[in-house]
């Protein structure tokens, strides 16, 4: 049986010389890191009151209740969501290489949920924000005073032609955009790598959530090969639907080296339109412009190992209740139409929107969650005393690509497209993939986000 990643890499620091008692000592003290924003938490409160109705349980969702919950006085929260379990996406991908088991990033949501918050345990089908209400699959309506609308956003697999999330993986046509799949694409990438062939990696034409993940995947599996000893088995390629691989000036020249010295070509401004997994054929578009006219040439390509990304958009009960922007870029897939900065509705000031669902420029993750949080929390406690939301989100996002197993590119940066780096990385060169980067990835970011942040403290 193939040794845990993670096993080899703890053996690997042993070999260094760094004891593992004394590393997960380390990273207990980390844990304290986290906790020591309790205070910060709890130095702020509210005696406002009203009725808040969460839509969604996730990152934001929960990580917004356990805060609203520190900051009021008398909380009257409603939290509703179907799952039964919180999952650790930014984990999927190294579950798609080995280094986490599929165990590892999840837990279940009733041990997630702050207490003292009321849980419904269904799906909202529909939202009257001019009547202020929500309608359940299940538990009938129920009112708000005040909504926080966090429900991610909705993986639209079938807009892939030839593909549905029930044959996810059928035809070694893979996507880690989810929990089974992620688990069906390791099992895919070690044959591959066996195996050999051609490797095709897409990303989609529509926001996604961490807009890293097809890059790390790519990379991942071109170092998984070498590290079998296969790579010159494996043509591996590369197609965005963007303009450029990646758009941070900052850190976009040295992924590009990296793509290079790897022997991965890009090919820009390409989206996918079907597989045809039985064939094992993507049916590309390539899509230019020419002044005024659009120019769609479309071609096909045969795979043998496929990783693609599916189209994605705001949950369809967000557009049918109006809640979307109905102009600009972001208005296609309806993301709600929120301030930048206070990530209060532009249209309903009783609404605040976070995470995923928000349309707002910058890139979906929880790293970016995390600094909204706090934010989006003041400022409607700001609306429920009655007064203007003066908290402002410079959109901060964080992306941390893993280039190989042992390095990550630390992409930190806000709305200007400039890195915003944390401290300690701000004491390293971050244009640069790093070791240390590695460790907060692999060791600590997990932690953070199941003991700090949902509990409203990082
Ligand atoms: C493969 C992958 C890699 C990633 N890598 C990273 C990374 O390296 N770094 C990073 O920071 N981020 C990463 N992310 C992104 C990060 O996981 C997301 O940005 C984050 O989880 C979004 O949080 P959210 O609360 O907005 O949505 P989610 O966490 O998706 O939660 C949404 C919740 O809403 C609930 N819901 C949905 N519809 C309804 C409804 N109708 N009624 C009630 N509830 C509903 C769902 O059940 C769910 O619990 C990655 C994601 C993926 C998939």
């Amino acid at each position: 049986m193939m040794k845990h990643e993670l096993e080899k890499q703890l053996d690997a620091l042993e070999k260094k010389g760094v004891d593992r008692r004394h590393f997960f000592k380390l990273l207990a003290a980390t844990g304290l890191i986290a906790g020591a924003n309790t205070g910060k938490a709890n130095a702020f409160s509210s005696s406002a009151k009203g009725k808040i109705v969460i839509i969604g349980g996730g990152a934001a969702g929960i990580s917004m209740a356990a805060r609203l919950k520190h900051w009021l006085d008398e909380p009257d929260i409603t939290l509703i969501d179907p799952s039964d379990r919180q999952f650790y996406q930014p984990g999927f991908t190294l579950i798609a290489s080995g280094v986490y088991q599929p165990e590892d990033v999840w837990k279940k949501q009733e041990d997630c949920m702050p207490s003292g918050i009321k849980w419904i345990k269904d799906s909202v089908a529909a939202v009257d924000p001019v009547w202020n209400q929500v309608t359940t699959k299940s538990n009938g309506k129920i009112p708000y005073d005040f909504l926080v609308l966090t429900p991610g956003l909705q993986c639209n697999w079938e807009k892939v032609e030839g593909i549905t999330h029930d044959t996810l993986g059928q035809g070694n046509a893979n996507s880690i955009y989810d929990f089974e799949g992620a688990q069906k694409t390791w099992k895919a990438l070690q044959e591959f790598a066996k195996k050999g062939g051609k490797g095709i990696y897409t990303d989609t034409y529509t926001k996604h959530k961490c807009g890293g993940a097809p890059k790390k995947i790519c990379l991942l599996s071109e170092h998984y090969a070498r590290k079998q000893g296969t790579r010159d088995k494996l043509q591996l390629n590369y197609f965005t639907a963007s303009k450029e691989l990646y758009d941070i000036p900052y850190f976009t020249p040295r992924l590009l080296e990296i793509y290079n010295e790897r022997n991965i070509p890009i090919n820009l401004n390409v989206r996918v339109k079907g597989v045809d997994t039985s064939a094992k054929q993507v049916h590309f578009e390539k899509i230019e412009t020419k002044g005024e006219e659009k120019i769609v040439t479309p071609f096909v390509e045969d795979y043998d190992f496929l990783h693609f990304t599916p189209p994605m958009s705001a949950p369809d009960f967000v557009r049918d209740a109006g809640l979307g922007w109905t102009e600009g870029k972001l208005a296609a897939d309806a993301w709600v139409m929120v301030d930048k900065e206070t990530l209060v509705h532009k249209k309903y000031q009783n609404i605040v929107s976070l995470g995923d669902v928000a349309g707002i420029p910058t890139s979906k993750t929880s790293a970016a969650i995390r600094k909204q949080v706090p934010i989006a929390a003041k400022n409607l406690i700001a609306l429920m005393e009655g007064k203007e939301p003066t908290e402002k989100y410079n959109g901060y996002a964080a992306c941390p690509i893993v280039t190989d197993y042992g390095h990550v590119l630390l992409c930190e940066f806000d709305y200007e497209k400039k890195p915003d780096v944390s401290f300690p990385f701000s004491m390293i060169d971050t244009s640069k993939e790093q070791w240390l980067a590695w460790i907060l990835k692999v060791y600590i970011l997990k932690p953070m986000y199941f003991n700090g942040m949902l509990n409203g403290y990082a």
